[in-house]
C-alpha cells in the first residue's frame, strides 16, 4: 500500500466534493475541507510531501519534541546524533548517557528512558531498527504498533507515517485542535485522543498533509489561542467562531 500526495488544490478546480457535516447547538453547517485547503494554500502557500528522514529518526525527533519547544528539540536530536554512531549504540546505551546527551536541549531522564524503551522494543522486534515495512499496513494497523512502543501515543505514532512514510495519519497538535474546533470540524467536547480518528474521517486522504501543516500554520499566524485575527483571516467568511 502506498500514498503519494499530488493534489492539486489551489491550482486548478479539485473534482473532489468532500464536505463535512458541521454540528453546533443551533444549525448544521456544512463547510469544504477543499475550500479550506484552497483558501489557506493561497494564503501560505501551497504545501507538498516530501520524504524526509527515515522512520526510526522521525520517531526519535518527535519523542524529543513532545512538549518542548521546536529549538530545543531540535538541538537535543543534533546533540544525540552526534554522540552515538548508530541506533544500536544508542539502544545499547545507558539512559544517563542518553540523557547527557539530550541536556543542551533542556530534555531529561523521562525521553531518554522513552528513546531506550523503544529502541531496545523495535530492535527486539524487528531485529533492526527498520520500519518501512509499516507502509504496507493500513494506517490503523501502522499506528498500532507504532503506540505499543514506549511514549508513543497517537500524535507522534501519527507524525512518523504522515512525515516519514506519506501515509495519511493525521497529527493533531494544539494549533490544529484549536482551529479545527473553532471551524466546527470537531464539536468542543471531543478530546484530542479522538480528534485524529474524526478529523480523518473528514479529510480526504490526498489532503491530509496539506491539511495538517496549514492548519498549524494558520494556528500559530492568525487563529492564535489568545485573541485570534479573524479580521485578517481567510477562513472568515465559513468560520462559525469568528469574532467580528
Ligand atoms: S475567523 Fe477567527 S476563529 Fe475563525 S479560523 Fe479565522 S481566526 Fe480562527
Amino acid at each position: 500500500m502506498s500514498y503519494i500526495f499530488s493534489t492539486k488544490v489551489g491550482e486548478t478546480d479539485c473534482q473532489l466534493e468532500f464536505t463535512c457535516v458541521l454540528y453546533n447547538t443551533c444549525e448544521m453547517v456544512r463547510v469544504s475541507v477543499e475550500r479550506i485547503i484552497r483558501l489557506l494554500s493561497g494564503e501560505y502557500g501551497k504545501r507538498r510531501w516530501r520524504p524526509r528522514q527515515s522512520p526510526i529518526a522521525v520517531l526519535i525527533q518527535t519523542i524529543l519534541s513532545q512538549n518542548t519547544s521546536d529549538r530545543n528539540s531540535g538541538r537535543a536530536f543534533e546533540q544525540l546524533l552526534a554522540s552515538f554512531g548508530s541506533w544500536e549504540d544508542m539502544a545499547n546505551a545507558s539512559v544517563g548517557e542518553i540523557s547527557h546527551s539530550i541536556k543542551a536541549g533542556g530534555l531529561g531522564e523521562v525521553k531518554a528512558r522513552y528513546i531506550k524503551q523503544a529502541l531496545e522494543e523495535i530492535r527486539r522486534r524487528r531485529r533492526g531498527f527498520e520500519l518501512d515495512f509499516l507502509k504496507q499496513m493500513s494506517v490503523d494497523e501502522a499506528r498500532d504498533w507504532l503506540k505499543q512502543l514506549p511514549g508513543v501515543g497517537m500524535k507522534t505514532a501519527s507524525c512518523v507515517l504522515l512525515f516519514s512514510l506519506g501515509m495519511p495519519a493525521l497529527p493533531v497538535d494544539t494549533h490544529v485542535f484549536r482551529v479545527a474546533r473553532r471551524l466546527r470540524l470537531i464539536d468542543s467536547t471531543v478530546l484530542v485522543e479522538k480528534a485524529h480518528k474524526l478529523l480523518e474521517g473528514l479529510v480526504p486522504p490526498q489532503y491530509v498533509y496539506q491539511f495538517h501543516v496549514l492548519l498549524i500554520e494558520h494556528g500559530r499566524k492568525t487563529c492564535k489561542a489568545q485573541r485570534p485575527r479573524c479580521n485578517e483571516c481567510v477562513l472568515r467568511g465559513l468560520c462559525p467562531s469568528r469574532k467580528v
